[in-house]
């Protein structure tokens, strides 16, 4: 059926050059992913047992449309405890259905069409759909490997038009796994306070940080009456299919999202929100596990890869490398789909996270160890063909 039906906005999105990759993947035998961005560990324990608990309880009704107030108290208490920002639980805070969908509810609540958004980049393939779908306009701001992929607060300025309306930026990041240093976001908070602009910060990856503190951006002067936090227990707590996330901030725009939230999807699962407030109350030492053993991997991942001659700056967040492929003389869609067809391995390339990604690649370590100790043995064996 062709595309005359669909709207513009609709029509006019990329499909996700991640998506189109596994498609592929699938067909094959023998393939190591490092590409999709989830955690290879199974949800904790207490998390599981605390979903079947709720079920068996016969929870199997809709929650409040904000969520299950124990677990927007247990989560405020959360986030005072870590960064030192109160949000009270009955007006600013919002449980959605992942961070997914309180990044759309952001967008769609707070855009109007022409509304510009500016999205420092690379960033998660899903920032430029969500603004899209809304009618905004994506304005890119995008990062070098010389800069440790920070975001560059000069950059931001410039891009400043009477039509700006906020900032929507990932840190730490997918797909460089940067984390943005506290001068470059402080200056940032200036900006915005400046020019009135809102600031979107995703911080899914909070918890995935090494050897650094998490910055939260409303902890920041002045910051948290202009901004709305996103965050989820997807990838600090390998809950990705369990659909939790949410959204912090001033009571009049969190009402906004509510409002999009309650005639879109009602409420987040029942049950996942019981094994949310269950990840808050007892998750803490898998957390620091799961940390642990990242590290572990993300150290093999980035020495492997600088020793293959594929330079990767050191990244501090996430679960992301990001290799310079284009050093071996092939763009990055040429070396990924060579490096799948000829070697079994799937990586995503960077051209598809934005400006400032080509020539690059995603490579992800929440994969097992072992398996990205074989995918660097066959990346190698790749390369040294070239
Ligand atoms: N933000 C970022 C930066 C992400 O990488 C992801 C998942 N890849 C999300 C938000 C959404 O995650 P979820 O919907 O599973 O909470």
């Amino acid at each position: 059926m062709a595309n005359q039906y669909l709207s513009r906005r609709i029509a006019a999105l990329r499909p996700s050059g991640i998506r189109k990759f596994f498609d592929i993947a699938a067909t094959m035998k023998d393939v190591i992913s490092l590409g999709i961005g989830e955690p290879e560990f199974t949800t904790p324990e207490p998390i599981v047992r605390a979903g079947i608990r709720s079920l068996e309880n016969g929870e199997t009704h809709y929650t409040s449309n904000w969520g299950i107030l124990e677990l927007r108290k247990a989560l405020a208490e959360h986030i005072q405890k870590l960064y030192g920002v109160s949000y009270d639980p009955e007006t600013e805070i919002l449980i959605t259905v992942g961070g997914s969908e309180a990044l759309n509810l952001a967008a769609l609540a707070l855009l109007n069409p022409g509304d510009e958004m500016l999205i420092p980049t690379p960033c998660f393939v899903s920032y430029q759909a969500a603004v899209t779908t809304a009618g905004g306009v994506i304005v890119e701001i995008p990062s070098t490997m010389e800069k440790n992929f920070d975001v560059d607060p000069e950059e931001i300025r410039n891009a400043i038009t009477p039509n700006t309306k906020a900032i929507l930026m990932g840190f730490p990041n997918n797909p460089t796994g940067a984390v943005a240093s506290r001068d470059n976001l402080l200056a940032i908070a200036k900006i915005a306070e400046e020019h009135d602009l809102i600031v979107i910060s995703d911080e899914i990856y909070d918890r995935l940080v090494y050897g650094i503190k998490h910055v939260c951006f409303p902890s920041l002067p002045g910051m948290q009456k202009r901004t709305l936090v996103l965050g989820g227990f997807s990838k600090d707590y390998a809950m990705t299919g369990w659909r939790i996330g949410y959204a912090c901030g001033p009571r009049e725009i969190i009402k906004g999202l509510m409002q999009v939230h309650q005639s879109m999807v009602m409420c987040a699962p029942t049950m996942a929100q019981k094994g949310a407030l269950e990840a808050l109350i007892s998750g803490e030492p898998y957390v620091q596990q799961m940390v642990t053993e990242y590290d572990r991997r993300r150290k093999m991942m980035v020495g492997g890869f600088n020793q293959i001659g594929l330079p990767t700056f050191e990244p501090k967040g996430a679960f992301y490398s990001f290799p310079h492929v284009g050093i071996t003389g092939l763009d990055d869609d040429t070396f990924c789909n060579r490096l799948l067809q000829e070697e079994h391995v799937a990586i995503v390339p960077g051209n598809a996270f934005g400006a400032g990604g080509e020539g690059f690649a995603r490579c992800c370590y929440a994969t097992a160890y072992d398996q990205i100790e074989e995918a660097l043995k066959r990346i190698e064996r790749f390369v040294n063909r070239l």
